[in-house]
């Protein structure tokens, strides 16, 4: 039996190794660097946890271990020093004298395992401390840190590549749950990985239902959603609930208390002890629904996390799956709701436009944008469409909205030519453009104050969309911005104006396939629960 194996069976106590632990142990045991990319609750800490005490045993030196967060790590350590291996953390949260006693024990060579966060490794004191040590790896927690298109960039990170200069002959293991190609490629360059190893993990989430409902009343669907699938008698269902402002973070957690629902609100706008609070709370408490920005991310390893909603859109694919990726971590049925509207996609382009990014990153950023709203809007299975973004083939899951229910599609082709002329006609009567809602009211013959006042009820395309309901008309629109027929002008009034694809629509040279516009309903469908 491997010595590797050995070690997971005795210190560990599990039987077997998962999926590609088995030869990532082994090849880093060996001595080769490498590159390991898995889903969250892949496994990636025994990646190189099991070789760190591998090569103490057989004297090679111990592991420093690098990681961004320092929660993340105190919560490592314990659960290793809770299995009888000597790991140590070495950061912020230590007295000076604290740190001083751990450094010693280290350099006595009585530490198999030292966690440090990036920003004091770089420090020359403790660059000296691992030149009179003996080191036998280095293992780069969360490398996607060192990507400056991520949100979870850190400085720090890119100054990583030292190690290797500095200390040639360790072997290095980095470690994400980030796998997009350019993510990848970043970290492979920024770290000096190009003669590593890539191990690529499947992403593949399969107890994760997936499913976005259109946008109606958001909150009252979100509660619709927790009550029929993740309420019983004795509470709720631990969850996320993700929203893209502080305001309506707080306002959902609010409103869902006084609902029934356990929640807390958690963003980075509040001071931190509260939000450590919460933090543990949400861990250690049952059914909690924690509302929260994307500040509450990174390091969240609740196992049994049931849900995970999102009533903002994310910023982009990656942005989903790690966000969604937070639920069922324990392998048991997990629901990923999110409900999403026009007014997502209006909110996300203006965003864009009003960064202060350089040109290049916003059309990275609107790129992005559209792979995620092509997620949105696929009529396919929905576990498809997220794997083919990572690069990975896959068939029809039969475990998401799409495949249990697949969406009716319809020639959309005379109602677009509707919406477009429409918006036409209005820009070239007002010279300026105008939104959804005012575009639907001219469609569907509405006459409302504005309608008459800028005379748009003498306009051709008054009246002729009468046959289709607001929210269908809505459901037309946003396809068509999702689609690229329509853009969001770049004033961040929400107007909407055509697009060089609009022209062959217009003139009948190009067909529209739409999906279906379904009225929400109450959820009874098979959920986590059932
Ligand atoms: P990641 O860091 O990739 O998100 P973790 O390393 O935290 O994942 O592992 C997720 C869970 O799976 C942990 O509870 C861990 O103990 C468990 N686990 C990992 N590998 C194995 C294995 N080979 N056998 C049994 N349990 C495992
Ligand atoms: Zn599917």
């Amino acid at each position: 039996m491997s010595r590797c194996l050995e070690i997971l069976n005795e210190v560990f106590g599990y039987p077997a190794f998962r999926g590609l632990q088995a030869d990532v142990v082994e090849h880093v045991a060996q001595g080769g660097d490498c590159l390991v990319l898995m889903p969250t609750g892949g496994g990636k800490s025994l990646c190189y946890q099991i070789p760190a005490l591998e090569r103490m045993q057989r004297g090679l030196g111990a592991a420093i271990v690098v990681s961004p967060l320092i929660a993340l790590m105190q919560d490592q350590v314990a659960a290793l020093q809770e299995v009888g291996v000597r790991a140590a953390y070495l950061n912020s949260a230590l007295t000076g004298q604290q740190a001083f006693q751990t450094e010693r024990a280290f350099e006595r060579g009585e530490i198999d395992l030292l966690y440090v966060a990036p920003e004091r490794l770089m420090t020359s004191r403790f660059l000296e401390l691992l030149d009179r040590s003996k080191i036998g790896l280095f293992a780069i927690d969360e490398a996607h840190c060192v990507s400056q298109w991520g949100h979870d960039f850190r400085p720090e990170y890119i100054q990583l590549s030292v190690l290797h200069e500095r200390f040639p002959s360790v072997p290095r293991i980095a470690l994400t749950a980030t796998a997009d190609e350019a993510t990848r490629n970043e970290i492979i360059e920024r770290l000096a990985l190009d003669a590593a190893r890539v191990f690529l993990a499947s992403f593949d989430r399969p107890n994760i239902r997936y499913r976005i409902v259109e946008k109606d009343n958001a909150r009252s669907q979100l509660l619709d959603f927790i009550r029929s699938e993740h309420q019983n008698d004795g509470g709720n269902d631990a969850g996320i609930v993700y929203c893209l402002s502080r305001r309506k973070v707080e306002e959902t957690a609010e409103w869902l208390n006084t609902q029934g629902v356990r929640a807390l609100a958690y963003h980075a706008g509040m001071d931190a002890d509260i939000r450590q609070t919460r933090q543990e709370q949400f861990k250690r408490e049952d059914g909690v629904v924690m509302v929260a920005t994307i500040a509450f991310g990174m390091g969240i390893d609740k196992p049994d996390v049931r849900f995970v909603a999102h009533l903002d859109l994310p910023k982009s694919v990656e942005g989903y799956y790690q966000e969604t990726g937070r639920a069922g971590r324990d392998g048991t049925p997990a629901n990923a709701w999110m409900a999403y509207g026009l007014g997502d996609v209006v909110q996300q382009r203006k965003m864009i436009d009003e960064s202060d990014a350089d040109e290049a990153h916003k059309r990275l950023s609107t790129a992005k944008l559209d792979a995620l709203l092509g997620l949105c809007e696929t009529a396919g299975c929905r576990r498809v469409r997220l794997l083919a973004y990572f690069g990975e083939g896959s068939q029809p899951c039969g475990n998401c909205d799409t495949c249990l229910n697949p969406p009716d599609t319809w020639d959309g082709t005379r109602e677009a030519q509707m919406a477009l002329s429409c918006v036409y006609r209005t820009m070239r009567a007002s010279g300026f453009s105008f939104g959804a809602g005012h575009l639907i009211d001219i469609l569907r013959g509405n006459k409302t104050e504005r309608v008459t006042q800028h005379a748009h009820d003498q306009l051709t395309t008054f009246g002729v969309g009468a046959a289709l309901g607001e929210p269908e008309w809505r459901a037309v629109f946003r396809q068509l911005v999702a689609y690229g027929l329509l853009a969001v002008d770049h004033l961040g009034h929400g107007a909407l104006v055509l697009t060089g694809a609009s022209r062959a629509v217009l003139k009948g040279e190009e067909q529209v396939t739409l999906r279906r516009y379904v009225k929400p309903v109450r959820s009874r469908q098979a959920g986590a629960k059932s």
